[in-house]
């Protein structure tokens, strides 16, 4: 390379970095090399130039937003074995993963025991929603007020609220599965009273609605949530077998 085209090439990584094109900045060379093996026409350049470069920046939005989600593992719906469970209709689950419901701020509820698969499915809408740009913060129930708690102890729920609140999309995994503290209705409450109308909740549970008020010990604070929550929202029941039990060859299914 000639003096004249190294200072070129350094001059354009500069400005590469100055417009914070860090694709283009990090990969001049290669882009450069690409365009000429092709000799491709200045319109097909910059298209290389930006199409690489708007790539990139999805794809490490898409990194850092399924690390800060938190999911426990990156379940995804197209691993999802609708065969499996015969009573959830596959269309219900494609409409959902078509995502118009966080746009309007709707909830979806996956109601069954434990193993159906009602986690692989919040979290699959989930990693589908942190593909197409949103943002989600997953939680166990448990973990969720056990953070609140924490906030009260330390006195700063209402910056805590407005922490968790933040992402579009909030995941409440398991809820019911442990017996709530004794303030958690009401620290749920403010939560989802936060988010009503405005930003999307799922929540998996292996007790039904009905059940509510005896895991917060609180009827009427249950009511008031459940109220909110299943205001506007899709409530998935799943009733069939476990997966686990059923993919488990150790369990002869014919006994
Ligand atoms: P739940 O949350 O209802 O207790 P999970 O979603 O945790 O159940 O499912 C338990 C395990 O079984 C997970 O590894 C999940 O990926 C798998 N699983 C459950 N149902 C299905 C299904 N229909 N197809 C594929 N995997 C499934
Ligand atoms: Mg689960």
């Amino acid at each position: 390379m000639s003096s004249v085209a190294r200072k070129t090439d350094e001059q354009l990584v500069a400005w590469a970095h100055r417009l914070r094109l860090t694709h283009t900045r990090d990969h001049l060379q290669s882009l450069l090399e690409t365009a000429m093996a092709a000799q491709m026409a200045p319109r097909a350049v910059l298209e290389l130039i930006f199409k690489s470069e708007v790539e990139a920046r999805d794809k490490n939005r898409t990194m850092l937003g399924l690390l800060s989600a938190h999911f426990p593992k990156k379940y995804l719906l197209e691993d999802f074995d609708f065969d499996a469970q015969p009573g959830l209709r596959r269309g219900l689950i494609d409409e959902l993963a078509k995502l118009e419901w966080v746009q309007t701020g709707e909830n979806v509820v996956f109601i069954g025991p434990s193993g159906v698969g009602k986690t692989h499915l919040a979290v699959g809408l989930g990693v589908r929603y942190v593909q197409n740009g949103g943002t989600v913060r997953f939680y166990s129930a448990a973990s969720l007020l056990a953070l609140l708690e924490k906030a009260v102890r330390e006195g700063n729920l209402s910056q805590k609220l407005a922490e968790i609140n933040k992402p579009r999309l909030l995941i409440i995994d398991e809820f019911g599965y442990l017996p709530c503290p004794a303030s958690s209705g009401n620290l749920l409450f403010q939560l989802i009273e936060k988010r009503y109308e405005h930003k999307s909740v799922i929540v998996t549970s292996n007790r039904n609605p009905s059940d509510w008020g005896v895991i917060l010990g609180d009827e009427v604070l249950a009511q008031v949530i459940l109220d909110r929550l299943l205001h506007h929202a899709l409530a998935v029941p799943i009733f069939g077998e476990s997966y686990r039990v059923r993919s488990n060859p150790l369990i002869n299914r014919e006994d």
